[in-house]
């Protein structure tokens, strides 16, 4: 299969200053260089240089495109394969144009995640590097690209290889011990695995510490700003947006009408839902303003209840506290520029102190107050020096934890002097857990499953 060679477009799908068309295998230089026109031919060209040309039809010789083309070959490239990257102009012709062509040589269109696949079958990154690849394409926050970035330099992989290789050593002890077997020997065996043991779930543990945090920084935290109609919740998710680059996108299959929002408040990025219907539809409001809160606020991680202090707490108001007791929840005290009207009194009663924030959204004050209980409440401030080897794939997590029952299990059999050979097969276990992370012991299944996630091209 890795005989042949691919082709896919690697930008984005649509108008823009330039696309990349990426073909590797190795047929490349020979297969494009049959429609590529130029001053150097590409099979003579060396590794990494530029070179300008026409793409044409073979057949006629007529000029189909202007483009530059990039040649890597392996295996320095991403592939570890002879690589030919076409830069076009952008827009859906050119690209397309190119692309047919290409695909009436001996070439086919690869798969999503292809290139990457190709990289790890052919060894250049592990499977936990490959999927770090997918996170750098989708990550919505500075903060999540470098965990990214620091997972696809091979962070995680690095320590998973340091545990299973001291599960090894505990395989090759346990080895000697079923072939040798005296009862001292044996004794001491049983302490060699508990000590082996937890000396890997103690570092399993770590990792998976960072898991929740990773989680936070990668999806961002889910925050629902609700309130009345008309206390200044838009205003206030404007307020938030405008210091940030928000980037905005709808949440697919979910209600048409909710949109998302990722914002970074010092350090920690928040996926803001919006519930956007309720600005278009201002007569039905009243009827559903409260509702679409209620939706908001089951899936939230964060709430920001906003309330209007020019006016005495409603009974909504009363209601919505009562819903969102014990959950995270920040109450905005806003239109503080205009008489209070509000019974703090009352509202302590719900929520503690440091946790109502007086506001004027309309007037700018106390924005920095919000964002000072937002990061208190997430982070305590400790983020920005902190360790980047976060692991934030479910697929890892859920590897880690079976790796630590594996290891629990052996050392608990070798607590009760269990006969080691029954014991190696736990170890074993975990060994091949921890090595699914990094694609060491993972199925062609799984492989298959993870690399079709990809976006084309990649
Ligand atoms: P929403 O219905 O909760 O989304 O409320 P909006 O954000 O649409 O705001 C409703 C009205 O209150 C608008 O006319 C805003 O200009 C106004 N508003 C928002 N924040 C403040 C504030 O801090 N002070 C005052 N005086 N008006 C505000």
């Amino acid at each position: 299969m890795l005989s042949d060679t691919i082709a896919a477009i690697s930008t984005a799908v649509g108008e823009g200053g330039i696309a990349i068309i990426r073909v590797s295998g190795p047929e490349a230089l020979p297969e494009v260089q049959r429609m590529f026109k130029s001053k150097t031919p590409l099979t003579e060209a060396e590794s990494h240089t530029v070179h300008y040309g026409h793409i044409i039809e073979p057949q006629s010789g007529e000029r189909v495109e202007e483009v530059l083309v990039t040649v890597m070959r392996g295996p320095r490239s991403f592939t570890t394969e002879d690589v030919v990257e076409i830069s076009s102009h952008g827009g859906v012709v050119a690209v397309k144009r190119v692309m047919d062509l290409l695909l009436l040589q001996n070439i086919r269109l690869a798969e999503p995640g292809e290139f990457t696949k190709r990289a790890f079958l052919n060894g250049r990154i592990d499977l936990s590097q490959a999927e770090a690849v997918m996170d750098l394409i989708r990550s919505k926050s500075d903060k999540a690209f470098s965990i990214a970035m620091k997972q696809s330099e091979g962070m995680l992989s690095s320590k998973i290889r340091n545990l299973r290789h001291i599960l090894v050593e505990t395989l090759a002890h346990i080895e000697v011990n079923i072939d040798y077997p005296e009862h001292d020997v044996e004794s001491l065996t049983s302490q060699f695995i508990k000590d082996k043991s937890s000396e890997v779930m103690k570092e399993i543990d770590g990792l998976l510490h960072t898991a929740e945090q990773g989680k936070i920084l990668r999806e961002g935290i889910t925050t629902a700003i609700i309130g009345r109609p008309n206390v200044g919740k838009s205003s206030l998710l404007n307020a938030l947006a405008q210091g940030d680059k928000a980037i905005v996108t709808d949440i697919p299959g979910t209600t048409r009408d909710v949109i998302e929002e990722y914002v970074t408040i010092r350090n920690v990025p928040l996926r803001l839902l919006d519930t956007a219907g309720i600005r278009e539809t201002m007569d039905v409001v009243e009827q559903i303003g409260v509702e679409r809160s209620r939706t908001a606020v089951s899936e939230a991680d964060l709430i920001l209840l906003v309330l209007n202090s020019s006016e005495p707490l409603h009974q909504d108001e009363l209601e919505l506290l009562e819903q969102i007791r014990g959950r995270q929840v920040i109450v905005i005290m806003n239109k503080m520029d205009l008489p209070s009207q509000l019974d703090r009194e009352l509202l302590t009663r719900y929520i503690a102190e440091e946790l109502i924030v007086p506001m004027s959204v309309k007037t700018d004050e106390g924005l920095d107050g919000l964002e000072e209980a937002i990061s208190k409440l997430f982070f305590s401030g400790k983020l920005e020096s902190a360790d980047l080897t976060y692991v934030s794939n479910v697929r890892h997590i859920a590897l880690l934890k079976r790796a630590k029952q594996s290891l629990l299990e052996a050392y608990e059999a070798a607590d009760q002097f269990i006969p080691i050979d029954m014991i190696q097969i736990d170890v074993r276990l975990a060994w091949e857990q921890l090595g699914e992370i990094v694609g060491d012991t993972a199925h062609d299944a799984l492989i298959d499953q993870i690399f079709s996630q990809f976006c084309l091209g990649k």
